[in-house]
């Protein structure tokens, strides 16, 4: 006679229950969701350094990442040209867009090899503060030590246009925290460092840790940016506001089947819980801006 196995059958039922719950606060607080038509994908480091955080692909997942995306046939845009699109009403687009926050070394040296040999466009955030620098913004939770990109390096991935870059401020500091002159200064003097360093003014800001408010994105607007983006968008938010535009943020722990249910090419049955893995990872970086305010002067570089 064959004796059900209970502890293995109470933990089946536990994870279900448990998925049950989860699927259930994610409908209550975000309603149905479904991948947008341009799914603006989200990256950070490209390394094989293991790392206790989770902002970064190893160069060989980013790599397998890259040829999925070849292999659906999506095409792939400039963040600025998608963004302009939408502006001239064109909403019928699909495809994808690649962004990386930070401006790592470790994506000259991991993911622009790749994006060269497919050919896809990307945007690169930069912290124009801590350019050829390491991450000291960073360290409050001690995850390691990271070099930004010099800013030859930039020049370099922008030579034939395939990169273009953004700013993610002077120094990531959380913009909500700032008075008005502290963010005033961050937005004009990263945006001016871009232009003046590499030839091109940013269209674009990234709101370091995703964080806004009517404050920031008036500044931001006033500063001259035409466009501001964040992480994952805010219930009752238009995820394609032009300076709230909504993106997907891939970690170490999404492979490729995350990649395309996320850019809903399959199982989209299964997205609200890519959604909501999304956002609770993305709650977790928020610790370091929580950080960050205790210790406001810092960072300055
Ligand atoms: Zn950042």
């Amino acid at each position: 006679m064959i004796t059900p196995d209970w502890p293995l059958l109470t933990l089946g039922v536990g994870l279900l229950l448990l998925a049950a719950v989860l699927r259930a606060y994610h409908r209550r607080r975000y309603g149905t969701v479904s991948p947008e038509p341009v799914v603006i994908l989200t990256y950070h480091k490209v390394q094989n350094r293991l790392e206790l955080g989770g902002t970064w692909l190893t160069e060989a997942g980013f790599q397998r990442q890259m040829g999925e995306i070849r292999r659906s046939g999506l095409p792939v845009y400039h963040l600025i040209d998608y963004l302009d699109s939408l502006a001239r009403g064109m909403t019928e687009m699909r495809g994808v867009v690649l962004t990386f926050d930070d401006g790592y070394e470790s994506v000259f040296r991991g993911a622009w090899p790749v994006l060269v040999r497919y050919g896809m466009p990307a945007c690169v955030f930069l912290v124009t503060g801590f350019m050829g620098r390491t991450n000291d913004w960073d360290q409050p939770l001690s995850r390691g030590t990271f070099r930004h990109l010099s800013w030859s390096q930039a020049l370099e991935m922008g030579r034939n246009d395939l990169v273009r870059f953004g700013s993610h401020g002077v120094s990531h500091r959380d913009l909500t925290s700032l008075s008005d002159g502290e963010l005033e200064r961050e937005l004009r003097e990263s945006r001016e460092a871009i232009t003046e360093k590499l030839g091109r003014t940013p269209e674009a800001l990234c709101y370091p840790f995703g964080r806004s408010d009517r404050r920031v994105v008036a500044a931001l607007s006033e500063a001259g940016y035409r466009y501001g983006v964040t992480v994952t968008s805010r219930p009752g938010w238009n995820r394609r506001h032009p300076l709230a535009v909504a993106r997907t943020a891939m970690y170490v722990t999404d492979g490729t089947r995350a990649l395309r249910i996320r850019l809903g090419l399959e199982s989209p049955e299964r997205y609200w819980a890519e959604d909501l893995n999304n956002r609770m990872i993305n709650r977790f970086t928020l610790m370091t801006a929580l950080f960050q305010r205790r210790e406001p002067t810092r960072n300055d570089p």
